[in-house]
Formats: structure tokens, C-alpha cells, sequence
């Protein structure tokens, strides 16, 4: 047998998303309530403009625009194809191949993945069940970088501002902060983050603005470690019709957006009072999905497919066991998945 190309790989899997057909498909914490409206009026204007030249390379027009919405300096924010490539950008930027990674966990999985395949050593700290992040433990691994997700993902949690705090005063090393879903909590910390050295938060178009498909993410901290990750990103990440499109919703949709989170954090307090009513046990969230603790998470979730209906299944999640991880959208999706909650065998 050939031996692996590269044995740090080897427990990972490549990332394919189901493209089977749902009438409501709740299982990947996209917006279902629709896309900024600017956006979508700037990807129509880019009809029959050609795409023979290459995109900007600063991707300067996004930048600014983050810049004045978020009290940085444009050269405080790096852009990328989604948070993704930001993630992977930061664990090469600031890890060295054989260095530590820590991580509070549960958490994203794309994190370890990242790390693992830019070959640094993935430490993981667990969470106590139902608690905050364990930021002493984090701390005393002395990793190079430590990721925390807030709201975090798949429990829909938010870190305190004390332990964001202790982190980042007392981190060894480099802290990232992913914010996907910091928009339905509605603070950051990116502002914060410009001001320190050892802090990049990562954010995403992907979520509350409802543009996942134009693949847009961006980092916000020191220069000196943006720069780093514009370096190990490389050139012409973000296309020209997608940094338009994010520029032109940063520009004029920010009532849009605060409506929207709005609607969605409404939507997940029924929706959670519904499941609850059912007898399931909810976990609190402050993001755009709800994550509910089953015993046979998969059983459900088939159950739940064939009445149409997709949800995110996870088992062995550390700490908290089985769950299935909803994400939150209009009434008549959260009816559905209500309706076929209550009739599913448990
Ligand atoms: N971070 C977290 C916590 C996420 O849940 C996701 C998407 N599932 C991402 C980052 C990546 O999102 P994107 O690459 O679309 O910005």
C-alpha cells in the first residue's frame, strides 16, 4: 500500500455538501430570510460587463466600506472567499508547521481541519457541559494560536465579555475570533481587535447578510497581522462581483440587516419555546439556529428528511452527546419542522 501523502490528514474528510432536495433545508445556518438588497441589485448590474480583467487586488472598495462601518482603518481588515479562507489564512499566518493550535470544544469543525492541514499540532480543551469556554486551559497550553467561536457553533452560545477578555490578555499567542454569527448578537469585538496586537476576528457575509453564495469573508486587526494573512491568503480571493455586492450591502442595507436579525432572533425565541413544548431539550443561542439534544440524533434527522425537511445531525459532539442544529427561518419552514417534530419517533 502507498503510505499517505500526508498523514495529518488522514482522520479528515473531504467537505461535500449534500445537494438532495428539501422543501425546507435548515442545516447550514445560512440567512432563509433573504439576501441585502443592494447586493442583489449589484450582482444584476454586473449582466453583460465582462469578466476579462482580474479583480482588485486590496479589494480596496470592500474595505473601506467595513472600515467606516466598523470604526477600523482599512488596512486593519483583510478580505478572503469566506470566513473559510480566512481561518485557513490565519493558522498558516501565524502557526508554523508542528506548532499548537488550541481550540474550546465543541466547536466549528473547519477549524482543526485547518490547522491540521496546514500541519499544526490541533490541541483540544473541552467545554464544561453547558458552561463557558475554558479559558485558564486554553491559555496554559501555550499554543501559538487558539481559535474561539462566539456565538459559538453548534451550540449558538456566546462567550462572556470577561472571558473574551482573559483571553485575549492573557493568550500566549495569537487569539482568533470568529464572529460568524455575531450579527444576531449584535456586538463585536472587531474594533477592539484593531487595537491589540495578538487579535484577528473573522467575519462573514455568509450569514445575517444572506450572500453565502458570493463565498465573502474578512479578518479585522493590528496591520501587522492582517498583512500577514493578506501574505498567506494570496491574491484575488474575494471576485469582482462579490466584493460589489458585499461593498454595496455594507454601504446601504444596515437597517436591512438589523431587520433582519431582528425577525431571526424572534423567530428562534418560538422556535424554541415550540420545541421545549414538545419536551425537547433546547440549548440557548444567541446566533441564527437553535441546537436541540436528542438520543439518536440521525434516526431524527432521516425522519425528519422524509417529510422534506434537512436539519444538521451531529453525534459524539464533546460534552454534549447527540443534537440536531436547526437553523432558524420564516414562519412556514419553522411550522413544518414543528409539525413533523411532534410526530417523529423519539
Ligand atoms: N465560522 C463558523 C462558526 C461557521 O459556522 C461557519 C459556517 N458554517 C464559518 C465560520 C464559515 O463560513 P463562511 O466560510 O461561509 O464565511
Amino acid at each position: 500500500m502507498t503510505p499517505p501523502l500526508r498523514p495529518e490528514l488522514a482522520g479528515l474528510t473531504v467537505y461535500r455538501r449534500d445537494e438532495a432536495l428539501y422543501r425546507w433545508d435548515l442545516s447550514d445556518n445560512t440567512n432563509l430570510f433573504g439576501s441585502a438588497p443592494s447586493a442583489l441589485a449589484a450582482v444584476s448590474s454586473w449582466a453583460g460587463r465582462s469578466p476579462s480583467r482580474y479583480p482588485t487586488a486590496g479589494t480596496d472598495h470592500l474595505r473601506l466600506a467595513l472600515a467606516e462601518w466598523l470604526g477600523v482603518a482599512a488596512d486593519q481588515i483583510v478580505a478572503g472567499c469566506g470566513s473559510n479562507d480566512m481561518l485557513d489564512a490565519a493558522m498558516r499566518a501565524f502557526g508554523a508547521p508542528g506548532s499548537r493550535m488550541a481550540y474550546a470544544a465543541p466547536t466549528f469543525v473547519m477549524a482543526s481541519h485547518f490547522a491540521a492541514a496546514n500541519s499544526l499540532d490541533v490541541v483540544v480543551v473541552p467545554t464544561p457541559a453547558g458552561g463557558e469556554p475554558d479559558i485558564a486551559a486554553l491559555i496554559a497550553t501555550g499554543a501559538r494560536v487558539i481559535y474561539l467561536a462566539t456565538p459559538n457553533n453548534p451550540s449558538g452560545r456566546a462567550a462572556s465579555p470577561g472571558a473574551v477578555e482573559e483571553l485575549f490578555d492573557r493568550a500566549p499567542g495569537v487569539v482568533i475570533l470568529d464572529e460568524a454569527y455575531t450579527e444576531y448578537l449584535g456586538s463585536s469585538w472587531a474594533a477592539v481587535a484593531a487595537g491589540r496586537d495578538n487579535v484577528v476576528v473573522t467575519r462573514t457575509f455568509s450569514k445575517a447578510w444572506g450572500l453565502a453564495g458570493l463565498r465573502i469573508g474578512y479578518a479585522v486587526g493590528a496591520a501587522r497581522l492582517v498583512d500577514e494573512m493578506a501574505k498567506a491568503r494570496g491574491p484575488y480571493k474575494v471576485n469582482a462581483v462579490a466584493e460589489q455586492a458585499a461593498a454595496a450591502a455594507v454601504e446601504n442595507d444596515r437597517a436591512w440587516l438589523a431587520a433582519v436579525c431582528d425577525q431571526t432572533r424572534q423567530a428562534r425565541v418560538a422556535l424554541g419555546a415550540s420545541l421545549k413544548g414538545l419536551g425537547f431539550a433546547v440549548l440557548p443561542s444567541d446566533a441564527n439556529f437553535v441546537s436541540v439534544l436528542v438520543p439518536d440524533a440521525r434516526r431524527i434527522a432521516t425522519a425528519l428528511e422524509a417529510r422534506g425537511i434537512a436539519v444538521r445531525a451531529m453525534v459524539g459532539v464533546a460534552g454534549l452527546g447527540a443534537l440536531l442544529r436547526i437553523t432558524v427561518g420564516p414562519e412556514p419552514a419553522m411550522a413544518a419542522l414543528v409539525a413533523a417534530m411532534a410526530e417523529v419517533p423519539r
